[in-house]
């Protein structure tokens, strides 16, 4: 038994939490900062998460994996993060997963689960964003031409995190013109693209520098072969599979940024308790403390949204609403628990070995990817109040 599997997850929730932060421990700041210093991809620490199974948490049993639903998948990126690591590296294998579980064909499930559950091929890559659409999905304009038994794709994606270190992509594209679709939301489809074979065969991959060390890039497609067998559900129907799978993103990434504001609070709290300033430690006065109490509060609160979002999702109830406002509550929380925990540090926030200016730039991606501020805003304005669409 490798020592990351004698972490293996186990289906109560205390267990797991545990069983993460005893895998974690085993990474701390040293390890992400040596990563970061170097823009270098975490493997080690994703290969213990695979190994230990935590990454396939949400496959079923006859799969190979766990069959957990996604309060213990969130569960486990909030501690993930909460211990200071960063899921960021690997957490798109827990939420690309539910389009394949959910649309995939039972031979598409025995041909990619298995294998993706003992970590034989990872599912980290997610094509959705290009540089002219934006986030506005239905104007994508890669396209997917049918040819025989294959598609030809052709376009260019951006910010297609973990491309480099993935096997499987999911993509979406065009495959009706837009102005040929009775309905807008027509004519895109979802491919998993077998990366592998096809780097060199009409797939570029070009790393974007970035704020923080989160493996992004941007891939061109030029002439690509997709097996029409890799199609996932029916043609054209993509945007909506895509959708159903955000709100397990949203629910997702919504845990991690409960964990790095818990992870700011702890570190805030413990500092503001030690360093001692005037003689009497910073956190005697108001001025320091109640920024803590108040970013232990927010994330309190956005916590109970996310709660109860993933307990609606696993229960196989519609929360749009409560996955979307969960993603906004908590990454504003941990945005502002990072900022307070620059302010409570001090000149020491800035300096990297204490790991804050680390957290400080990864937590900041949470209020504009997987989907920014404004649009959840817009999303409830119109479809939950039932105002005009603002665009
Ligand atoms: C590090 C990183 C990793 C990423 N990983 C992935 C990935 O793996 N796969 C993937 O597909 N995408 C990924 N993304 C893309 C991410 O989802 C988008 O950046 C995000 O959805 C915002 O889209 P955009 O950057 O095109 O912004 P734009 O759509 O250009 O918008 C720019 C700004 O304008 C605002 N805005 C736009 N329209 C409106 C409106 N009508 N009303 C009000 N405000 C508006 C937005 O809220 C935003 O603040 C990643 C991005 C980053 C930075």
């Amino acid at each position: 038994m490798t020592a990351a599997a004698e972490h293996a997850p186990s289906t109560d929730l205390d267990q797991i939490r545990e069983s993460v932060r005893a895998l974690c421990a085993d990474y701390p700041g040293e390890y992400w900062r040596a990563k970061d210093e170097k823009r270098a991809y975490p493997s080690e620490f994703v290969n213990a998460l695979t190994q230990s199974g935590f990454l396939a948490a949400l496959i079923p049993e006859e799969y190979g994996g766990s069959g957990l639903g996604i309060i213990e998948a969130g569960a486990i990126l909030e501690e993930i993060q909460k211990m200071g690591c960063n899921g960021g590296a690997c957490h798109a294998q827990m939420y690309t997963m539910g389009t394949i579980l959910k649309h995939g064909s039972a031979e598409q499930k025995k041909g990619w689960l298995p294998k993706i559950a003992t970590g034989e091929l990872r599912l980290q890559a997610f094509g959705v964003t290009e540089p002219t659409s934006g986030t506005d999905t239905l104007s994508l304009r890669t396209t997917a031409v049918r040819e025989g038994d294959h598609y030809v794709v052709n376009g260019q994606k951006v910010w297609t995190s973990r491309a480099e270190h993935s096997d499987l992509m999911l993509l979406l594209a065009r495959t009706t013109p837009k102005d040929k679709v009775a309905k807008k939301t027509d004519g895109l489809s979802v491919m998993v693209v077998d990366m592998q074979k096809a780097k060199g065969n009409g797939l570029t991959i070009r790393p974007i520098p970035t704020m923080m060390n989160h493996a992004t890039t941007e891939v061109f497609f030029d002439n690509m072969k997709v097996p029409v067998e890799n199609l996932i559900g029916e043609e054209g129907k993509g945007f909506r599979y895509i959708l159903d799978g955000m709100n397990a993103e949203r629910i997702l990434i919504a845990h991690e940024c409960v964990g790095d504001a818990r992870w700011f609070i702890e570190k805030a709290k413990t500092y503001a308790t030690e360093r001692v300033v005037f003689g009497r430690p910073i956190g005697a006065n108001q001025g320091i403390q109640f920024p803590i109490a108040r970013a232990y509060a927010q994330t309190e609160a956005a916590n109970l949204m996310v709660q109860k979002s993933a307990a609606m999702y696993d229960a196989g109830k519609p929360c749009g609403p409560e996955a979307n406002m969960a993603k906004m509550l908590a990454s504003e929380a941990s945005w502002a628990a990072a900022d307070m925990c620059v302010q409570t540090f001090g000149g020491f926030g800035f300096a990297a070995e204490y790991d804050i200016e680390r957290k400080f730039r990864e937590t900041r991606l949470y209020t504009v990817a997987p989907i920014s501020t404004n649009l959840i805003l817009a999303f409830i304005g119109e479809h939950v109040l039932k105002m005009p669409r603002s665009y």
